[in-house]
Parts: C-alpha cells; sequence; structure tokens
C-alpha cells in the first residue's frame, strides 16, 4: 500500500465498500441521520448514491451488461420506479438510474432487483462499472463476433466476487463485436474490438485490444492501440492481467491520476503490454485488422440476422422516460417481440425479434408518437447527461437546454431535419464529461458566466468528435455562449459541417465494403 493515501483510499481501508450492505437494514430502520459519510460514500459500492441537492434521497444506478433487460427485469424495474419518483433514465453505459428513494424503501428495492436477476452492485466509485456492449450483439447481420456471452463473462470477473471491489478508480470495459464501435473503444479503459487475422487461407477472429480511454475533468484521452490481438476465448484472462496490474500499480494518492491511462503514461505502453504477458503467461499476437466504422445508434426497422425478424430502434426523447410509458414499452416488447430489450449508448431502446409481418402494427401503436422510430436528424441524436438541478455537480441544466435547443432550431430553420444522417448533439452539465460531449459532431460543456453581474447557465461548444476507424475528440468551437445564444451558435455549426465531406452522412456508415461477417 502506497504512503500518503487520499481520502476515499482511507475509507476503503477502514471498511471494504461492499461490507456496506450488511448495515444497510439497520441504517433503513434507524433512518438517514444514522449514516456516517464514510458509509454514504460506500454504499456507492451498491449503486446507491446519495445526492446533495435531493436531500436524504438516493439514486439507484443498475448493471444491465451489454444493456439486455429480459420483460421480467423490466418489471421489476418499473415496481421499483413507483418507489421513487417514477422516472426512468437511461445512461451512456447502457445502464439504467432511478431516483428519488428514502433510505428506508432501498433494502426492499435491491431485494426486488435481485429477485429478478438485476443488481446495483459495483456501479460506482473505485469498481469496473457496467461492461458495454453492442445493443444489437446476436441480431446484426454484419457483425463478426456476437459478444453478449462475454460481455456477462467480463461482468462476472469484475463484479462477481470481491476481488475487484478496490480499484484505484473506476475502470470502463466495452467489447465490440460489430463494426459500427456501438460499444465506443476509443473512450473506455480497456476495450475490445473486432479484427480479423488472415494468414493465407487461415482466418481467425478475434479482437484488438485498445487502454487508456477516458475522459473527465481530469483529462480526455483515446484509448491507445496496445497492438495486441486476442481470441474470444482469451478476452477473461486479459481482462484479468489488466485488472490485477491496475488494483497493484495504479495510483493511490492522488485521485486525480488514479485512472489507468496515468498507470499507462508512467509505465509507457511497451512496458504496460509486457506486463500484461507476464500476468497472462503468454505471448500477445500483434493487433489485426479491423474495420471500424462509426455507425449511427440504431434507431428504425432493422432487418435481424435471424430470417424474417427484425429490430426496432425507438428514441427515447432526452434519455428518461415516465412509468406509464415505461410499461407501455415493456407491452411492446412482450406483445410484439420475445419479452426482450435492448438499451443503447446513445439512451435509446431497441427491441428486437419483431416478426416482419407485424411490424407495420407495432409501428401504429399510440405509444410510438412517445418514442419515435424515425425520431429526425437532431433529436434522434441527442444526449444529456442528468445535468443541474438533479446532479449536484452540475454547472449548467441539459435536458431542459437540449430540448429548447432542438425545438428552436426545427422551428425557425425547417431544413435542418432533412440533414442526411443523424448528428450528435451531446450535452454535459460540466466537466465530468458524464453526456460525452468530446465524443459529438457538436458537444456542449456546462459552465457558468457572469453576464451584467448575474451568473447565468453558459456553454463551451466542442465540434467534430467520433470514434470508430478515424477516431478523435472534439475540438473547441467556441467559449462561455450563454445558453440563451445557444442556437445561433449550434445554428452556425450546423452550416459550417454540412459543407465538409467528413461530416456528410454522418452517422450512416454501417460497414466496409468487403468485409463479411463470419
Ligand atoms: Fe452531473 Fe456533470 Fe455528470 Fe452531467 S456531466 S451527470 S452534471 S457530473
Amino acid at each position: 500500500m502506497q504512503a500518503g493515501l487520499n481520502r476515499i483510499e482511507r475509507i476503503k481501508s477502514e471498511k471494504d465498500g461492499l461490507k456496506v450492505r450488511e448495515e444497510l437494514e439497520s441504517f433503513a430502520s434507524k433512518g438517514f441521520g444514522s449514516i456516517t459519510q464514510a458509509d454514504l460514500e460506500r454504499l456507492k459500492w451498491w449503486g446507491v448514491f446519495w445526492r446533495k441537492n435531493t436531500p436524504e434521497l438516493f439514486m439507484l444506478r443498475l448493471r444491465v451488461p451489454g444493456g439486455v433487460l429480459k420483460s421480467s427485469q423490466m418489471r421489476a424495474v418499473a415496481q421499483i420506479a413507483a418507489m421513487g419518483d417514477g422516472n426512468i433514465q437511461f445512461t451512456t453505459r447502457q445502464g439504467i438510474q432511478l431516483r428519488g428513494f428514502k433510505i428506508t424503501s432501498v433494502p426492499e428495492a435491491l431485494r426486488i432487483l435481485e429477485e429478478a436477476g438485476l443488481s446495483t452492485r459495483q456501479t460506482g466509485m473505485d469498481n469496473v462499472h457496467n461492461v458495454m456492449g453492442c445493443p444489437v450483439a446476436g441480431l446484426d447481420r454484419h457483425e463478426l463476433i456476437d459478444v453478449s456471452s462475454l460481455v456477462k463473462q467480463v461482468s462476472g470477473l469484475a463484479a462477481g466476487t470481491q476481488e475487484f471491489s478496490n480499484l484505484p478508480r473506476k475502470m470502463l470495459i466495452s467489447i465490440s463485436g460489430c463494426l459500427d464501435d456501438c460499444a465506443h473503444s476509443g473512450i473506455n479503459d480497456l476495450a475490445f474490438t473486432a479484427a480479423i487475422r488472415q494468414r493465407g487461407r487461415f482466418r481467425m477472429t478475434g479482437f484488438n485490444v485498445r487502454v487508456g480511454g477516458m475522459l473527465g475533468p481530469h483529462g480526455q484521452r483515446l484509448a491507445e492501440p496496445l497492438d495486441a490481438f486476442v481470441l474470444p476465448e482469451e478476452v477473461v484472462g486479459l481482462c484479468r492481467a489488466v485488472l490485477e496490474l491496475f488494483r497493484e500499480w495504479g495510483n493511490r494518492r492522488e485521485r486525480s491520476r488514479g485512472r489507468l491511462a496515468f498507470l499507462i503514461e508512467e509505465w509507457g505502453l511497451d512496458r504496460f503490454r509486457a506486463e500484461v504477458e507476464r500476468r497472462m503467461g503468454q505471448v500477445l499476437l500483434p493487433a489485426a485488422t479491423e474495420h471500424l466504422c462509426w455507425g449511427a445508434d440504431h434507431a428504425g426497422v432493422h432487418p435481424q440476422r435471424q430470417h424474417g425478424y427484425s429490430y426496432v430502434g425507438v428514441s427515447v426523447p432526452l434519455g428518461a422516460l415516465h412509468l406509464p410509458i415505461f410499461k407501455e414499452v415493456i407491452r411492446l416488447a412482450e406483445e410484439y417481440g420475445r419479452g426482450e430489450i435492448r438499451l443503447t449508448q446513445a439512451q435509446n431502446l431497441i427491441i428486437p425479434h419483431v416478426v416482419n409481418s407485424r411490424i407495420p402494427s407495432m409501428l401504429r401503436e399510440k405509444v410510438m408518437d412517445r418514442i419515435p422510430f424515425m425520431p429526425g436528424s437532431l433529436a434522434g441524436g441527442v444526449v444529456a447527461c442528468t445535468g443541474a438541478g438533479r446532479c449536484d455537480k452540475g454547472l449548467a441544466h441539459t435536458k431542459s437546454h437540449a430540448l429548447r435547443v432542438i425545438k428552436e432550431l426545427e422551428a425557425r430553420y425547417p431544413w435542418v431535419q432533412s440533414l442526411t444522417g443523424q448528428l450528435r448533439i451531446h450535452f454535459s452539465g460540466c466537466p465530468s464529461s458524464c453526456g460525452q460531449h468530446q465524443i459529438a459532431d457538436i458537444g456542449l460543456q456546462g459552465r457558468l458566466v457572469r453576464v451584467g453581474g448575474q451568473l447565468v447557465e453558459a456553454f463551451d461548444v466542442y465540434v467534430g468528435g467520433r470514434l470508430g476507424a478515424d477516431a478523435r475528440l472534439a475540438e473547441k468551437w467556441a467559449e462561455a455562449v450563454p445558453a440563451d445564444k445557444l442556437v445561433d451558435v449550434i445554428y452556425e455549426v450546423i452550416v459550417a459541417l454540412k459543407g465538409q465531406p467528413v461530416y456528410k452522412g454522418v452517422g450512416m456508415g454501417k460497414y466496409v465494403p468487403g468485409v463479411s461477417a463470419v
């Protein structure tokens, strides 16, 4: 253990975060006042988040590996959402957040979730958070590997035991088996992207590995290629090796330098790779050929690889649904699909396994007005974090500004609705980047500015972020734009982007011609 531990490390060394579960019933019976500050931190190990601006009320964050939910699990979510504020928020890590829980109702909420096979465990603090996968894994006609089982295995390794419940900081892992970089490889600490190694007539399908991606107040970096190729059966072993190295060697003195990227920076990529090999007890093959695009989120009707079936991607306005609409979504999934729903990284939903002949009647359902399958070029690409008001770090509201900006843009400049493809417009309420604004076509980061002696909400505007083969973080376009001037600046950006070949058909790329699924 390193000298000079930071505050969170001291809390962890006194008592493991997961241990707080043993006291949950006692907190519930004695009330909020019985919980110490240290235990409020530890509760985050169980996805139970105290939020300063909702005094005595907690948020629950659910772990949904790969974003796949069964209808019985959705019913459990609906049941406990009714115990909170009745609002279901979808996160950019394919998870779910529910708010408004008194400590008295938390044990019962966790019990209901766990009986349904869901968990809030290790969704916050120094753990491996929800493991991301392609939301259309197993459905996509062009995917190279169905990652469904791998996502579950890696999630089980990371959060099935206490082995990795005390990392120096959070660890984000993603596994993409498709060609669209759905699982956002560039912004995860550890990312796997499908690749093909061809030697003469021999063909191996596996994954290239990237490491050290991060967004947030302590720096933004795209994950770097490790120049390594692993077979699917080697993925869990490589995850274990990286997690062990991070657990043992990550920086526990300064939380601002705790993420994996800083260990890689300290060691250099060559030493890091050599240490991974040593832990795995094998030499890693160099990276193979990958064919990544930067695909759109999955709105619309798409034929599945299963003949005669399609999946229907719907847009969730601002990434949140009220309970009555969520219940309607469950009904649609049960009546038209096989009672399954998938959560996307852009906070939208997919209903898979719809028999093609039933698609027209599903699309005519009244609830489809609230969750459009053809949401329009702007509305379909909006991502907004929780933002000020509900998030205590938030400097600016996000969802309300996003709604207003899109409505105003569409009203003042109707042609923007007919832009080709989807324009990604992401709002983050502060530098923590939960809205992932650095990977958007237009990214907005909230701040406060003084105008005429008054503090007003404003945004720094970033442009041109993307992932996939040509990944790059967005560049700053304008600084401190007051929220009421945002429409003018965004319109200016849209006009500028429209003429750029690189942005034409944003989100329309599906796959590189000539690459076939195996
Ligand atoms: Fe809160 Fe900031 Fe994250 Fe938005 S980006 S949810 S405001 S911490």
